[in-house]
């Protein structure tokens, strides 16, 4: 059976559907019982479902939502870089301002340095180093870049694209680069200018913060979250079966590659050039950056589907991956111990060591 989830396309997500089913399983014998749930959170499609084995009748729907709760909160108070109030949002507009505000310090040579909570400097950590094991290829300091790529709003309104001109990207650029970001006793620092942008590992480190709240909930025996292209796996299902996750065929949106068969506590992450784009004059402008050029990625490849078992590594990896291509992406996926499945622009697909053990094509 394929599951419901790692299957959307954006265009076909909006308007939001909000619904919670209940479905009561082993004939309402056993006291298990699925509550899903399907809405919109961080810009993109969230489906959840929820193995409930404690007075579900009473608290399942509230775990819905208090997962959805949770995602909003992560953005609005940690990543968004839309939100000025946000984590993210507060160093950015330090890092616009001439002045230091009252929360950063300048050092000598012009940087900003905050004070970020304790999980988020550890995610960044892992991060940068995936920055600097990549290359490059992941960098989140993008964030000028992707401004002027636009394609968050062209992805639904294409009349609003507008190709970047050449001089404002290599200006965007010059504000970028991953080195220009310093992780210190708690403390992020970087040069003025920059603007962060983490919508490479939001995702991912959503899974992650919610793979730590469901195992404060006794109550939930297992769980399938799906956020856009992330999706995590927990705990186990009433039928002992093991979690199907779909990955989609880049070429074909509505059919799939294949599916992951994954048993336990896993993170899904897919980058692909299907999920944000805009098509002016027969060329496909996506969403994943080429920190090189500034352009859209064209390294032969369609998609990237990373999974292990920490969100925020398979959702920095999937990203990195695109950008460096199949050969040395699949290298980069192995020394750190993840699974890849890569699908190229010619049809052909790559899959990581390992990973066939996890895998079956349609
Ligand atoms: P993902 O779908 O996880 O690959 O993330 C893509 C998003 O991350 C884009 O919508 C941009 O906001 C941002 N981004 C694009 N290219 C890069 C890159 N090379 N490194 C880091 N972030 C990027
Ligand atoms: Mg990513």
């Amino acid at each position: 059976m394929k599951s419901f989830f790692g299957k959307y396309h954006k265009k076909t997500i909006l308007p939001v559907i909000c619904l919670v089913c209940i479905g009561c399983l082993s004939a309402c014998g056993s006291r298990t019982v699925e509550y899903r749930s399907a809405d919109t959170a961080m810009g993109t499609v969230l489906q959840v479902s929820l193995y409930v084995t404690a007075d579900p009748q009473e608290d399942g729907k509230e775990l819905t939502e208090e997962v959805r709760t949770q995602i909003i909160d992560l953005e609005r108070q940690e990543l968004s870089r839309r939100v000025p109030d946000s984590v993210i949002g507060r160093i950015n507009g330090l890092a616009a301002q001439e002045q230091s505000g009252n929360e950063a310090a300048r050092a000598e040579d012009g940087s900003i340095e905050m004070q970020i909570p304790q999980a988020l400097y550890q995610e960044l950590l892992l991060v940068q180093e995936v920055s600097k094991a990549s290359n490059g290829a992941l960098d989140i300091t993008l964030g000028k870049v992707a401004k002027l790529w636009n394609l968050d709003t062209a992805a639904v309104q294409p009349q609003m694209f507008q190709l970047p001109a050449k001089a404002a990207l290599q200006e965007a650029l010059a504000c970028s680069g991953f080195e220009k970001i310093t992780l210190i006793d708690g403390k992020l620092q970087m040069m003025p200018g920059i603007l962060l942008d983490l919508g490479a590992v939001g995702k991912g480190i959503a899974c992650d913060r919610l793979l730590a709240w469901l195992e404060t909930k006794e109550q939930i025996s297992g769980a399938v979250i799906a956020l856009g292209g992330s999706i995590l796996t927990y705990g186990e299902k009433p039928d002992g079966k093991e979690w199907k996750v779909g990955i989609v065929d880049p070429s074909d949106t509505s059919s799939y590659l294949g599916t992951l068969s994954l048993e336990g506590r896993w993170c899904v992450a897919t980058s692909g050039d299907y999920e944000r784009y805009v098509e002016a004059e027969g060329i496909r402008y996506h969403h994943i950056l080429d920190p090189e050029t500034g352009y859209p990625a064209q390294s032969g490849l369609k998609s990237v589907t990373i999974f292990g078992h920490s969100g925020c590594l398979c959702d920095a990896l999937s990203t990195a991956c695109f950008v460096l291509g199949a050969e040395e992406g699949l290298k980069l996926a192995e020394q750190y111990g993840v699974y890849a499945v890569m699908a190229a622009e010619d049809g052909t697909l790559f899959l990581s060591k390992g990973a066939e053990a996890y895998f079956t094509a349609d």
